[in-house]
């Protein structure tokens, strides 16, 4: 691959650690596949160039569309507003029947929901079971407090089986400050037991150098999400703040720092939904250290605070031990937590 999302070996495997229930899970997915594919269009009428366009913007389906405003649809090439006006009646008519649906179906769909495990029973716990599919969670906390050490490990818990029939599954990297290791990784699969070079496989990685590129970078990855539907579970950024922080400075540039901000963690939230993954940030805290108060806030302001589903607030204890404290959550209760940083990544403390 060479559009900016590197495997970390050529050669990428599907072959997660196997689980007994593989085709019933399949199943599952299938028929709860909310997929519409865009080439849906083709027979309404949108000629093959327009869906090509679409794509290339990151729209493959008929929700992305539905997902999109229409003042974006006009930076498509090709698309006046005649054109993007049909594109939505069209849209809409296709997904007529499942626009709404009954609050016990959405009780059904949550409880469907994978959650992911961070390496430490009480972390998970303490989320309500591990990182949930389909929203977003954000920690944040000073340095070496275990955001990067979190997001590894959860690189390698991602590829496994866990509970509600989930059955493992790929990952997608985007790092912006270089710190990715898959020597680490290569340390967590051993504590679980698994093949290093599969779970090296299974992880895209890919770099970011500056907050527009992290912004384009989404845009190849709502292509790859659509490519390999269902086979990607996870999407971290580690961090999401650092590029906009050194390419947005000062007061006069803040209002600009933080609709960029606003439009990627929107378009975040639309990924999590659309191919159903968790999606998983890690964020700085302010360096005022005339105000401690402030010192301990993360920074994105109200925008990030608003878009991230959970947040957690991470600070270090004594040792190898962290503190996980839960600070907004729309179902969980605000608790906190102990963990420990091992080489096998993270886990709980031992009495
Ligand atoms: P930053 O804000 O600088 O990115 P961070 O929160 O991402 O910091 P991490 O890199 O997750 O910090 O954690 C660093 C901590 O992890 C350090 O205390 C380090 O000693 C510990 N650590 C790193 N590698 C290992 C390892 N192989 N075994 C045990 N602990 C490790
Ligand atoms: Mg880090």
């Amino acid at each position: 691959m060479n559009n900016g999302i590197i495997a970390q070996k050529q050669e990428t495997s599907t072959e997660v650690a196997e689980s007994e229930s593989v085709t019933e899970c399949e199943e599952i997915e299938d028929e709860e596949s909310c997929f519409q594919e865009i080439e849906i269009l083709l027979e309404h009428g949108i000629s093959l160039a327009d869906i090509n366009n679409l794509k290339k913007n990151g729209i493959n389906t008929i929700k992305g569309v539905q997902m999109c405003m229409r003042k974006k649809l006009t930076e498509i090439e090709g698309f006046n507003k005649e054109k993007i006006e049909s594109l939505k009646e069209i849209c809409c008519q296709i997904s007529l029947s499942n626009a709404f649906m009954t609050a016990s179906e959405v009780s059904f769909q949550r409880k469907q929901l994978f959650k992911l495990s961070t390496g430490s029973k009480a972390l998970d716990k303490l989320l309500g079971g591990g990182v949930e599919a389909m929203s977003i969670t954000e920690v944040f906390g000073e340095f070496r407090c275990g955001k990067t050490q979190l997001s590894h490990t959860l690189c390698v818990t991602a590829q496994m089986p866990g509970p509600n029939g989930y059955i493992g599954g790929k990952v997608i990297f985007i790092d912006t400050e270089h710190t990715f290791r898959p020597n680490r990784l290569k340390s967590i699969a051993e504590r679980y037991h698994l093949d290093e070079n599969t779970v090296l496989d299974n992880i895209l990685y890919a770099r970011a150098y500056n907050s527009e590129h992290q912004s384009e970078l989404l845009n190849i990855v709502g292509c790859k999400l659509h490519e390999e539907a269902g086979v990607f579970k996870l999407l971290i950024i580690d961090s999401i703040m650092a590029l906009f922080r050194v390419d947005y400075s000062g007061r006069g540039e803040i209002f600009d720092r933080q609709h960029k901000l606003g439009q990627m963690m929107s378009r975040l939230q639309k990924i999590s939904e659309e191919y159903n993954i968790a999606i998983f940030i890690t964020n700085q805290i302010a360096s005022d250290f005339k105000s401690p108060d402030l010192a301990t806030r993360p920074v994105g302001g109200n925008i990030l605070a608003h878009a991230s589903t959970t947040r957690i607030a991470l600070t270090k204890g004594e040792g190898a031990i962290r503190i996980a404290k839960l600070l907004d959550s729309p179902d969980l209760e605000e608790a906190e937590v102990q963990f420990l940083i091992t080489s096998g990544g993270i886990d709980d403390v031992k009495d």
